[in-house]
């Protein structure tokens, strides 16, 4: 599966640890981070990460392009919900992208468990239906 991983300044600590901790899923799925995320993971787990611009410099519309063409079946976004960013609509058109093509997507740590285990057990079929319509 192509899964991507992004995380707001605050919340980086906590998507280090919980690649730290996933790395044994995390390794057989193709990972796509933004700039900064992507290479402290990297730094952390080792694990191949296909690196966009930081999220501020047009990261998450990357990925949101990669969701626009159906490239992208999770998305693992801890977003800061007390901190105002400077990218705030490129955040919210991603989101928004997600609900159009029907991705998988948490926005916090808790969500972030519960689809990882999902994914290790496979539980991702129906996307393969969902793709198709
Ligand atoms: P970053 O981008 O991983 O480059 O920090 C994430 C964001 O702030 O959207």
């Amino acid at each position: 599966m192509n899964v991507a991983l992004i995380a707001h300044d605050r919340k980086k600590d906590t998507i280090i640890n919980f690649a730290i901790a996933y790395k044994h899923i995390l390794e057989h799925h193709h990972i796509t981070a933004t700039g900064t995320t992507g290479r402290l993971i990297q730094e952390a787990t080792g694990l191949p990460i296909h690196r966009v611009q930081s999220g501020p410099l047009g990261g998450d519309q990357q990925i949101g392009a990669e969701i626009a063409q159906n490239n992208m079946d999770l998305v693992i976004f801890l977003r800061d919900p007390l901190t105002a960013q400077p990218h705030e609509p490129d955040i919210l058109a991603l989101l928004r992208l997600c609900d159009v093509y029907k991705i998988p997507v948490a926005t916090n740590i808790a969500t972030a468990e519960i689809l990882i285990r999902a994914m290790e057990k496979g539980e991702f079929h129906w996307r393969e239906i969902v793709k198709e319509r």
